[in-house]
């Protein structure tokens, strides 16, 4: 084998398993695809990590988390894996690079990446109006009409950052009501910067020369379905989408070899292990079916699903735990 635990994956979740692994004395690699962080790198000010006042940033956060894991042991090549299988009480992994790599543990620490509104225009201005992120984007579109589009708590959270560098903020949600958590939705209700729309849905994103120039809306009822004819195009100068997130699940969705069980979005479905339906196989963080994906639950999750990957190896090896 080539380590005790292998996790994919590097952000809070993963980083803060492979810190629990190692301290536990495992062999810990980590596959991280492009930068260690994940999602939280795009973290203007991370001011909800219980301990941590002021605020780092994301990178600052996602570096200290990754020195962290070092220090104590874990192994860290930048690999994609594109392949995991298992035979007997063996994981293999094959990477990017066509090698692999086995382990008798892992840890999905896979995330989840953006979901599309899959309408015309959102792919042509993509980069050139279209965004899926305010940290990255945002200081682009100073004083500038911005239409942000989801009801959840990204939605709400990216509005009230945006409202800090424009007060044309229109934030569209396709139900009545946002479903954030209240505190952030009252903050963007409350935001003099930010006109809240219900009710309403994008349809077409246009533009001339490369350049975004205006947006299509269309009704829709208290269930979200759209009603109606589209409305008028509105001018607009950027579109930041945040509709929710896709889980990075195709490792062990059945398509190759393994097949975890997933919740009907693609999310695993874990135990309060964080033990998937596939012995010696652990998820945590975006990746899991959970109620509530914060940083501070991904990494909760990357120290419990180390802590009982470890219990498991031990149990392999025959030693009682
Ligand atoms: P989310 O909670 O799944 O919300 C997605 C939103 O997009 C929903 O309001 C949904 O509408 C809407 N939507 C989905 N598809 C759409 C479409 N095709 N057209 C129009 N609207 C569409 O996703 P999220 O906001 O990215 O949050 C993901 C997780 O991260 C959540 O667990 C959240 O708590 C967590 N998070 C927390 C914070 C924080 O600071 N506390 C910040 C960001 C994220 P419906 O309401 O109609 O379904």
């Amino acid at each position: 084998m080539d380590a005790d635990l292998i996790i994919i994956g590097a952000g809070p979740g993963g980083l803060t398993a492979a810190q629990y692994g190692a301290r536990s004395n495992l062999s810990v690699l980590v596959l991280e695809q492009l930068a260690h962080g994940g999602q939280a790198l795009l973290i203007d000010a991370l001011e909800n990590y219980p301990g941590i006042a002021p605020g780092k940033t994301g990178f600052q956060f996602a570096d200290d988390l990754h020195r962290q894991a070092v220090d104590f042991g874990a192994r860290f090549l930048s690999e994609a894996a594109l392949g995991l299988s298992k035979e007997g009480d063996a994981f293999t992994v094959t990477l990017g690079n066509g090698e692999t790599r086995q382990a008798p543990a892992i840890i999905m620490a896979t995330g989840a990446k953006h979901r599309k509104l899959g309408i015309p225009g959102e792919e042509e201005f993509y980069g050139r109006g279209v965004s899926y992120c305010a940290t990255c984007d945002g200081p682009f579109f100073k004083n500038k009409k911005i239409f942000v589009v989801g009801g959840g708590d990204s939605a709400c959270v990216e509005a009230l950052f945006l409202s800090r560098l424009s007060d044309k903020i229109v934030h569209i949600h396709r139900r009545d009501r946002f479903r954030a958590q209240k505190s952030l939705a009252d903050q963007v209700l409350k935001n003099p910067h930010i006109q809240v729309r219900f009710n309403l849905t994008m349809k077409e994103i246009l533009g001339q020369g490369g350049k975004l120039q205006s947006v299509i809306l269309r009704a829709t009822n208290n269930k979200g379905e759209e009603e109606g004819p589209p409305l008028d195009a509105e001018d607009a100068d950027g579109v930041f989408i945040f509709t929710g997130t896709i889980p990075q699940s195709s490792l062990v969705n059945g398509e190759g070899p393994l097949k975890a069980e997933l919740d009907e979005g693609g999310y695993i479905i874990t135990d309060e292990k964080m033990a998937s339906s596939i012995p010696g196989l652990y998820a945590v963080g975006d990746v899991r079916t959970t109620p509530f994906r914060q940083v501070v639950t991904a990494a909760a999750d990357g120290a419990v699903a180390a802590h009982w990957a470890a219990a498991y190896i031990d149990e392999l090896r025959g030693e009682a735990y």
